[in-house]
């Protein structure tokens, strides 16, 4: 084709696919071109010239064919879609593109770090106001051929579930797409890249007819996903793996499909503040994933990852976990055998993919054929062992042992010990494998025996000294003869070259045996090609097979990593029961405790306690203490060895009660927040009202310093009324931080509330940290004594602590040296709960407000008092207020209400 069609050729291509980087084989080399160049120079550095054609110059930048890849991988992680255009050869010679695979962030293959890659439709029923479901999930891996369905019941759930997967690529649905609310939360709450996908993908019958063929119909009866958005997202998701490309979708052989409520329900900004995977500076070190992570392997660490992220209510699993870590915690001769049988594996998972996709080479089959040894090895170390008697026996008997080891053997007789990268020159297989090849590999080793053994045979026939046989590129091979003997040679020989010190010659004979050689090359390039597409397909066969063995080892290394932690830091097996108690004995921090001498701390919540005879159950715990106590330590370390104990993990404390909980939710105080530049007072109240819709009183909830991010009187009240609504209404368990020292006194009237504090010794001139959680409330305020120390003129601390003595006991307080006119002496002013300010006693009617009486019940009733009285009620109230319950005899009292009754009538 002529050069200048080439650009008009990319720029025809380009317009027809909806990709942002169109990249176009032209030979050796992969060309961008025009708007594309520039693109490519700027994000990855690529040289460009130019290019003319038509009159016209084009910028072009080109990679060489084999070096594309990384290109690739870094276009997409910078969020672009690439359209990659391979060239072939027409039957009349000419040579032209189609593009064969369009590049995203969830369908690149060619990754190497062991983090899933997730790529999720989301599809919202927005027209289904009748309640149920209103969220379909799907979520596959193109690099393992996973494949996850679920539903979820709102807005929150979906994104909470979405963020649990943490994809790469989102394809929203077509409803989804028209909400702006729904796409905004979306792009907020992910860093995936969004890509909008034809909507017709996302059609019912379109998706329903896509997943029988992938999956069968009984696949789709028997996993009973019957919901439509479920079935509209995974069919979506099909078609997109389809249409980009990749060609793994033969991969794809198990549909799994879980309820939302066998997982533990973890909102994004849970996930963040407990830091399972990411810190919130946004580091890897430092999580509680990099901390117990001990894995061997990637498939491993992924496991492992997938666990910490999605932790588990169902006990009978997490049983079995347990189990299968108590096992190998306490066999430790037996777990570094079994660690150091897994070293070494390959992604199993992985390979499967690439073998359905046609992208495996040799040296990937011969990954497969070691990893595949591993399973027996790893059973063996099992069976033997203390360790036969645990659950693991069961995983490493999943799989298909005959299966496994027919793969393993036909790799075993068919792949050489270091087959090349390439799998179109040879060199791929063993002798004895099959005989055809082995005929052209016998004739093949005859020609060159003959070749390499001509310069002897040469030198003793025609007594020639200074003679070799070689190949290059131009000349072919040639028979060499130094200058002094270069006129002794036969007839037959035939001059080629004449060199400085030598002369160059071939015959008859030798060239025949060079055709010969080309044409066994060439034979045994095309034999062993095709003996190796049949093998890949044959091993893809087998992917699901490999998937369960890959799965199996998994598991076992994240078994045995979680193990390993609990062993080398003298973690306890907690008793998981029903949702109930949590009871934790000298618990610690997961974390902290690596880098701190940390101190122990007990919890103990229990509804149903009986108490003993003090106020009953105590399931809502009020932590108090000063700043830096250790207060936001303690609750996180509670909800970590929850969490912990619902991977199937040990935990930090020396014993621990778990009942099992259906969800953790967490809230830290805008300030805190703020300060990691996160975080405003409308966040804090969006996310405190998430929670107060999704707790159930199954529920564990942490609430840090919630309310902090306002003025003082609103923090309280707000503080207050989640208080009160989370007791009463949800009755979730809770713990809940707090500087507000008012809020201590709902202990004595909310009978599952109790108070506790971090213990601190003043007792010098030092305030000391005792990092100790004690049961009762503080009883002071640090910030006078930080006052304090902080060398604050002693007169002044005096009057501070006098001041807040007051406030505290809402007694008036009397204003030092105010003028005459205003407050003079005598004069006393107190602070105004409902106001939320300062008013003379002289203006106060009724004296100081009785705080307790006038607790709002529920937040709305709160906000109902709020506006004007009208003046019947106002006096209604005024008389109730005056009645004296105890002297008013019971006749009386009822003639009141009446009365009462009346007066408001009347207005009415
Ligand atoms: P608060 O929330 O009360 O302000 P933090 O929980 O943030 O306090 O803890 C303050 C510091 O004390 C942190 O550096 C933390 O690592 C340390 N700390 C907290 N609890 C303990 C403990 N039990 N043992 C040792 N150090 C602790
Ligand atoms: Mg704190």
């Amino acid at each position: 084709m002529a050069s200048q069609g080439i650009v008009e050729e990319f720029l025809s291509l380009k317009s027809d696919t909806d990709a942002d980087v169109l990249t176009m084989q032209c030979g050796d080399f992969y060309e961008f071109f025009a708007e594309d160049a520039e693109l490519v120079a700027e994000e990855l550095d690529l040289k460009v010239s130019q290019k003319s054609s038509h009159g016209s110059s084009y910028p072009m930048a080109g990679v060489p064919v084999d070096d594309l890849t990384p290109y690739l991988k870094a276009l997409v992680e910078r969020g672009y879609r690439i359209a990659v255009a391979n060239q072939f050869e027409g039957a009349d010679g000419d040579h032209y593109r189609e593009v064969t695979r369009v590049v995203t962030p969830g369908t690149l293959l060619e990754t190497d770090d062991a983090e899933a890659r997730y790529i999720a439709a989301v599809v919202g029923d927005v027209d289904n106001s009748g309640g149920g479901v209103d969220f379909g999930l799907a979520f596959a891996d193109a690099t393992t051929g996973q494949f996850l369905v679920t539903t979820a019941a709102d807005v929150d759930a979906g994104l909470s579930e979405l963020h649990r997967f943490d994809p790469v690529e989102i394809l929203p649905g077509p409803d989804v797409r028209g909400d702006d609310a729904v796409t905004r939360r979306l792009r907020e709450s992910t860093e995936a890249t969004v890509s909008l996908f034809e909507a017709d993908a996302f059609a019912p019958g379109r998706a329903a007819h896509a997943l029988r063929e992938q999956f069968g119909r009984e696949t789709l009866d028997s996993v009973g996903i019957d919901e439509d958005a479920a079935v509209r997202a995974a069919g979506a998701v099909l078609r997109y793996v389809e249409e980009t490309g990749a060609g793994v979708l033969p991969s794809m052989t198990r549909l799994q499909s879980f309820e939302s409520s066998v997982h533990l329900e973890l909102d994004s900004t849970t996930q963040r503040n407990l830091e399972l995977t990411e810190t919130m500076q946004g580091a890897s070190d430092g999580t509680l994933l990099a901390t117990i992570d001990h894995t061997v392997t990637a498939p491993g660490r992924r496991l492992l990852q997938e666990w910490v992220t999605r932790p588990r209510c169902d006990r009978a699993e997490l049983t079995r976990r347990l189990d299968c870590v108590d096992a190998l915690a306490s066999a430790a001769l037996a777990r570094e055998r079994v660690r150091e049988a897994l070293e070494g594996g390959y992604d199993l998972e992985r390979l499967a993919a690439r073998t359905t996709s046609g992208s495996a080479d040799a040296r990937d089959l011969l990954a497969v054929r070691e990893t595949l040894e591993i399973l027996p090895a790893v059973a063996e170390s099992i069976d033997g062992s203390p360790l036969s008697d645990s659950p693991l026996t069961g995983i490493a008997e999943r799989p298909d042992r005959a299966a496994v080891r027919a793969i393993r053997e036909e790799l075993d007789t068919a792949l050489a010990d270091d087959p090349p990268k390439t799998v179109r020159q040879g060199g791929l297989f063993r002798r004895g494998y099959d005989d055809e090849l082995d005929d052209v590999l016998t004739r093949y080793a005859e020609a060159k025996e003959w070749i390499d053994t001509l310069a002897d045979r040469e030198k003793r026939r025609h007594g020639l000294s200074h003679v070799t046989v070689d190949r290059n590129k131009t000349d072919g091979h040639y028979i060499q003869v130094g200058k002094s003997v270069a006129d002794q040679v036969p007839d037959r020989y035939t001059e080629i070259k004449t060199l400085k010190n030598s002369k160059r010659f071939v015959t008859d004979e030798l060239e025949e045996r060079e055709r010969e050689i080309l044409r066994l090359e060439e034979a045994r390039g095309d034999l062993e090609y095709d003996l190796f597409c049949d093998l890949r397909d044959r091993v893809a066969d087998h992917a699901e097979l490999l998937q369960d063995v890959g799965r199996a080892l998994a598991e076992i290394d994240a078994l045995a990593s979680l193990a390993t932690h609990a062993a080398g830091n003298d973690w306890a097996r907690p008793e998981l029961t029903a949702p109930g108690p949590l009871d934790i004995e000298a618990g610690r921090h997961p974390v902290v405790e690596q880098t701190t001498e940390f101190v122990p701390n007990d919890l103990r919540m229990d509804a149903d306690a009986d108490g003993a005879g003090e106020s009953g159950g105590r399931d809502f715990l009020l932590v108090t203490g000063p700043n830096m106590s250790g207060k936001s330590t303690y609750m996180r370390q509670v909800a970590l060895i929850t969490l912990l104990a619902q991977v199937g993990s040990f935990v930090p404390a020396r014993s621990a009660t778990i009942g099992v909980v259906d969800g953790i939710y967490t809230r830290v105080g805008a300030l805190d927040e703020l300060a990691q530049g996160r975080s405003t007072f409308m966040i804090e109240m969006q996310e405190l009202s998430n929670i107060l819709h999704s707790a159930s009183a199954d529920s564990l909830v942490v609430l840090d310093e919630v309310g902090r991010g306002t003025a003082t009187y609103d923090g309280i009240s707000i503080a207050w009324a989640a208080t009160e609504y989370l007791h009463n209404e949800i009755r979730a368990k809770t713990l809940f931080a707090t500087h507000y020292h008012e809020l201590t006194s709902l202990a004595d009237h909310l009978d599952r509330i109790a108070n506790v504090h971090v213990a601190v010794d003043d007792a010098g001139d030092d305030v000391t940290f005792l990092r100790t959680i004690e049961e009762g409330p503080t009883d002071r305020s640090y910030g006078v004594h930080v006052a304090e120390l902080a060398g604050v003129p002693d007169p002044v601390v005096s009057r501070a602590d006098e001041v807040l003595e007051r406030l505290r006991g809402d007694e008036a307080i009397d204003v030092r040296g105010g003028s005459e006119s205003a407050a003079g002496d005598g004069h006393q002013v107190v602070f105004d709960l409902d106001s939320g300010g300062f008013r003379t006693e002289a203006s106060a009617d009724g004296g100081a407000t009785d705080r307790e009486g006038s607790r709002p019940s529920t937040p709305s009733a709160d906000d109902r008092d709020e506006p004007q009285i009208d003046p019947a009620a106002e006096s209604v109230l005024d008389d109730l207020r005056s009645v004296d319950v105890d002297e008013t005899p019971p006749v009386e009292l009822l003639g009141k209400v009446l009365d009462w009754q009346e007066e408001l009538d009347g207005d009415g």
